[in-house]
């Protein structure tokens, strides 16, 4: 089963992509990640894409979908893919049409995350990151534990902020969302393919109507 996470950034996509990776052993494939990866390891592109990231801007398609192609190549998984933070513009939905079309393989559903703009803004600038494994935590409902070590991992271990995770590009990612991300929902509710759930729920919740929309 092939999956898209689709909603703005702080909707909840990484955090919902991670459960589905434990329990259903699904591979996620996050744009975001592998970028942020390209720029701590210093290669040419990593050094490209910095400041757009950091502005909050779209990268461009050609890098996306490099990187996603680059990923599908290998194996596929039997139980398949989440892609999360991809697409994110129209042409990008139909480069990974092509690309699923060439692997023999379907985009199996699209789940909308559907969350309130003031709670993004809340949701993003109070949140950090285990350095370790990714886990995230938030200054309002999952503090950082006083020792340092991760609750997910179990390592003593940093908790990072994303560069881009402050009111000025958090201002321009909303706006490449709406712009240029949201026509999505409607480009995949006509195909059918799209379930909106309700992002504002508690993380069990959320993962429980995931799990009904899969079903
Ligand atoms: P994310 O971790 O998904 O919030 O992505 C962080 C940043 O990486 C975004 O603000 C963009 O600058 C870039 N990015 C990630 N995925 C994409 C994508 N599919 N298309 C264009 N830019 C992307």
């Amino acid at each position: 089963m092939n999956i898209i996470l689709l909603g703005p950034p702080g909707a909840g996509k990484g955090t919902q992509a991670r459960r589905l990776v434990e329990d259903r052993q699904m591979i996620q494939l996050s744009t975001g990640d592998m970028l942020r990866a390209a720029r701590t390891s210093g290669t040419d592109m990593g050094k490209r894409v910095a400041a757009v990231m950091d502005r909050g801007e779209l990268v461009t398609d050609e890098i996306v979908i490099g990187l996603i192609r680059e990923h599908l190549t290998n194996d596929q998984p039997a139980a398949g893919y989440i892609f999360d933070g991809f697409p994110r513009t129209l042409a990008q939905a139909d480069a990974l049409g092509n690309l699923l079309a060439e692997l023999g393989e379907n985009l199996d559903r699209v789940i909308e995350m559907r969350v309130d703009d003031e709670v993004l803004v809340a949701r993003i600038t109070a949140r950090s990151t285990c350095k370790n494994c990714g886990e995230v935590y938030n200054d309002a409902t999952k503090s950082i534990p006083a020792d340092h070590v991760c609750t997910n991992c179990g390592e003593k271990t940093e908790f990072i902020r994303r560069a881009d995770d402050n009111a000025d590009s958090l201002k321009t990612r909303l706006l490449a969302y709406y712009k240029q991300t949201s026509p999505l929902v409607g480009y995949y509710y006509a195909r059918g393919d799209l379930t909106s759930v309700d992002g504002l729920a508690s993380m069990e919740d959320v993962a429980a109507q995931i799990k009904k929309a899969l079903a």
